[in-house]
């Protein structure tokens, strides 16, 4: 059985559960709402007043003006992210992280030892609210397809499972947006067709399918029938580490990619320099809201583990290497493959003047972050928008721009 474990608005549960005067009121984390920025987490307070992730910042200032806007504090977030991985990996060593705030379990090989998966996965959404004093939702299924969308129909603090007799009886009833890649394009070809729910999908021939969709319809056929033979690759064996973000609505606004091309760049290079690993290659994957999936790899002279490198290459492709036609967006992925030796710092005889700057860049911003926990350090969002950001004590962001 397969466990999904999501973590409910993150960022922003982590910003409140360190400072409890935030409690009760809209949190949102993300771009400055006077910048080109977006939201990257609003707490259930701020998504009633219609905040959600990929929103512009100045969009969500408008719906909710009275928001209390904080700069990401990454570095702290992956800490955070790592505390709850330790929790994971008590209970099976197969984990595979999609993000800093969700990840997929294998508890198959685990259940002699400490109970059912339903067990296993209350036991750790427990803890997780014990010892950090986090909430989760978790999915426990038979395949990371159905965990993934157990884990999200009750958030927040979600607990659902899908048994493995009970597949269809759990699809059936869903609307097909439920299922991966369902988008606003194939929406409104179901609309015409008149499928509304996963189950009217499941009854549909497959030939018919494939007329519509092409390859696609292969995939949503098996996905209606709750198949998904995809195996859960923790990432100490997977040759890469990459994260990736579905959007709660499809993306439009080519800045607001770019924007969440760097944060899933800084996650990734992030989690580069925690395992001490450098890589070659930068990997982007780009869904469509038709759900074709595109992915491009750009390889590099040297190795890299330099937020602004990875993120650079992840730019350039997503720029030059994709089709021209204008889709909306719906995933966007980055991520990091063909590690060398791992800690090892490339000594050439003439040294890439600017690898070697950015290199310490992030290695001093990594120190400061250590050291002063509370400081919010905005490199990477200040190179995208070109700001200065002010630097202060913990928590002068806050309001800044409230008034
Ligand atoms: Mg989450």
């Amino acid at each position: 059985m397969i466990l999904h474990v999501d973590m409910d608005a993150f960022y922003a549960s982590v910003e409140e559960r360190d400072r409890p005067e935030l409690v009760g009121k809209p949190v949102i984390v993300g771009g400055t709402p006077e910048g080109r920025g977006v939201v990257a987490a609003a707490n259930y307070v701020a998504r009633r007043f219609g905040v959600h992730s990929a929103l512009p910042a100045v969009t969500a200032k408008r719906l909710c003006p009275h928001g209390i806007f904080l700069r990401p504090r990454m570095e702290y977030y992956a800490e955070v992210s790592d505390q709850i991985r330790a929790i994971f990996e008590r209970y099976t060593p197969l984990v595979e992280p999609l993000s800093l705030d969700e990840a997929f379990l294998d508890v198959t090989g685990s259940e002699q030892l400490f109970g059912s998966a339903v067990r296993i996965g209350q036991t750790i959404k427990q803890e997780i609210r014990d010892r950090l004093r986090l909430v989760a939702s978790v999915g426990v299924a038979p395949n990371k397809f159905l965990a993934k969308i157990a884990s999200d129909l009750r958030k927040p603090d979600g607990f659902v499972v899908v048994e493995p007799d009970r597949v269809q009886e759990f699809l059936d009833p869903l609307p097909v947006g439920r299922l991966w890649g369902v988008g606003k394009v194939t929406g409104r070809v179901f609309d015409t067709l008149g499928i509304h729910t996963i189950g009217q999908l499941r009854r549909l021939p497959v030939d018919m399918l494939q007329r519509h969709f092409g390859n696609c319809g292969d995939h949503l056929w098996q996905l209606s029938h709750g198949t998904d033979p995809r195996p859960v690759v923790p990432e100490q064996e997977a040759k890469s580490i990459s994260h990736e973000t579905t959007f709660a609505r499809d993306l439009e606004d080519v800045d607001a990619m770019r924007a969440w091309l760097l944060e899933l760049s800084e996650q990734v290079g992030c989690r580069m320099r925690r395992h001490g690993l450098k890589g070659r290659t930068v990997n982007l994957k780009v869904r469509f809201e038709d759900f074709h999936t595109i992915t491009r790899a750009q390889s590099r002279p040297e190795p890299t583990d330099v937020t602004h490198e990875i993120w650079q290459a992840a730019a350039q492709m997503f720029a030059e290497r994709l089709p021209s036609r204008r889709l909306r967006v719906r995933l966007l992925g980055v991520g990091m493959s063909g590690f060398g030796q791992t800690g090892l710092r490339q000594r050439s005889l003439f040294p890439e003047v600017e690898e070697q700057r950015h290199s310490r860049l992030d290695e001093v911003a990594d120190q400061i972050k250590e050291k002063f926990g509370q400081l919010s350090l905005q490199r990477a969002l200040g190179m995208l928008h070109n700001v200065e950001h002010r630097s202060g004590p913990p928590g002068a962001d806050e309001n800044q721009y409230g008034r």
